[in-house]
């Protein structure tokens, strides 16, 4: 299950092989790097996920410079990995590093609040429509954090994911529920017994390399359910920012209890808010009346992340910069449609704003089940290093592509020849 439909099995063999030499050849500096690297780091590698990426020898970055990585090898690429949505807004946008700079000289963390602090909880209160707010180090943090709430707000303990979802490196304890996404007969099944305190799920499924968007009426009975049995939801919207400048909260008009993200929200400083209904918060503000009762960590909320935030809320997070990552996107997700359609491939594309991934079904998958058994992990690496060698760089781990306000149209356009020429080199 390598291979995935219409693909000729020799040719994506060769076309690996050949790829993957090309790759170390020509970095010899990187490949030095990771030798010593494995003497003090597992995998030799800082995060061990980076060493599953498809390149024999990881890339090591020199500079990250608007929507492009520059590696110690002397080669340029255009990003559109994107840290995995971290990096959404351009590694150095302008209103971020201005922000930065001048933070830097006025303290990065104290324990106290700024200024910037209240301005940034009104702008997310008027974005995403929840009125009380808390800050984190990592969406990570703010999944944990809203979990623990929502079990202290009903008094349960259960949780309920949807299949395959990735909410952080959280601890999913054995009672956790899992049913399929978009399947309301499951879900209702699940939270029929009153036991879960919360259904912590995406608006729409960015993991397993796909888009799964929500069948009409979806989230209008998700909501419904959890309602009616006294279930809290949270949305977390840490790889949904791409859809909108209200995420897709406010693109898809979700009524949630909780909303978590991260990521890119400080463009780059490690940071993760949350926000809370009123009920919720009247149960919070009890549990930690006198103590911190489990809650919050020194560095979140620094007054450095938090003026990148203001920034990035109040300067970048515009109309215009998310018209131009659609035009993008929309070019981007066309050209790759043309090249499935040219060869009759039984694969699709799909986007949600900035984001857009291949996957090899044939038609949009409905849930992130249907993406397992993973087909295609070789052609997967081989697309990725095709593109890679030529200085294009995709997602390492699951292929997608983000556009960011500091992404050239001539890049999209580059994608477009590239992914053109290495299917018909793969094709049978
Ligand atoms: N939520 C979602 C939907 C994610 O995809 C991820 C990470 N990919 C996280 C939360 C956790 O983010 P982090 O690793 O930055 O804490």
């Amino acid at each position: 299950n390598n291979v995935p439909p219409g693909i000729d099995p020799d040719k994506l063999a060769a076309l690996l092989d050949r790829e993957r030499a090309m790759w170390t050849d020509a970095r010899p500096r990187t490949a030095a790097l990771r030798e010593r690297a494995r003497r003090t780091q597992l995998h030799g590698t800082p995060q061990h996920w980076i060493s599953q990426f498809p390149p024999p020898v990881p890339l090591v970055v020199d500079r990250a410079v608007g929507a492009r990585l520059y590696d110690i090898d002397g080669h340029e690429y255009a990003d559109f990995g994107l840290a995995a949505t971290a990096a959404l807004w351009g590694h150095n946008h302008p209103a971020v590093v201005a922000a930065l700079r001048d933070q830097l000289d006025r303290g990065s963390v104290t324990l106290w609040a700024t200024e910037d602090h209240v301005t940034v909880t009104e702008e997310l209160q008027r974005r995403f429509g929840l009125p009380y707010w808390q800050f984190t180090v990592s969406a990570t943090d703010a999944n944990r954090f809203a979990l623990l709430l929502a079990r202290v707000a009903t008094g349960r303990e259960r949780i309920l994911v949807f299949n395959y979802a990735y909410h952080g490196s959280l601890e999913y304890p054995e009672s956790t529920k899992v049913v399929e996404f978009n399947d309301l007969d499951a879900l209702e099944r699940a939270v029929a017994p009153g036991d879960v305190a919360a259904v912590l799920a995406e608006p729409v499924m960015t993991n397993g390399g796909a888009v799964i968007h929500p069948d009409p009426g979806f989230h209008t009975g998700l909501r419904d359910l959890t309602r009616r049995t006294g279930t809290l939801l949270v949305i977390d919207e840490t790889q949904t920012i791409p859809a909108g400048p209200g995420g897709c909260v406010r693109e898809l008009g979700l009524e949630p209890d909780l909303i978590t993200m991260g990521k890119c929200v400080a463009g780059g400083i490690p940071a993760g808010v949350y926000g809370m209904s009123d009920e919720v918060a009247a149960a919070a503000e009890l549990y930690t009346k006198d103590g911190d009762g489990g809650l919050g960590s020194t560095l979140a909320s620094g007054p450095l992340a938090v003026r990148a935030m203001r920034a990035v809320l109040t300067e970048v997070m515009t109309d215009e910069t998310y018209a131009h990552m659609n035009r993008l996107a929309e070019r981007y997700e066309r050209e790759v449609a043309a090249v499935i359609a040219q060869h009759g491939l039984p694969w699709h594309v799909g986007r949600l704003g900035g984001r857009v991934s291949y996957a090899f079904t044939p038609t949009p998958p409905r849930n992130a089940g249907q993406l397992y058994p993973r087909v295609g992990a070789a052609a997967r690496d081989a697309l990725w290093l095709y593109l890679a060698n030529r200085g294009i760089v995709l997602n390492g781990m699951s292929g997608a592509a983000l556009m960011s306000p500091m992404t050239d149209e001539s890049d999209v356009e580059r994608h477009g020849e590239l992914f053109a020429s290495v299917i018909d080199e793969l094709t049978c």
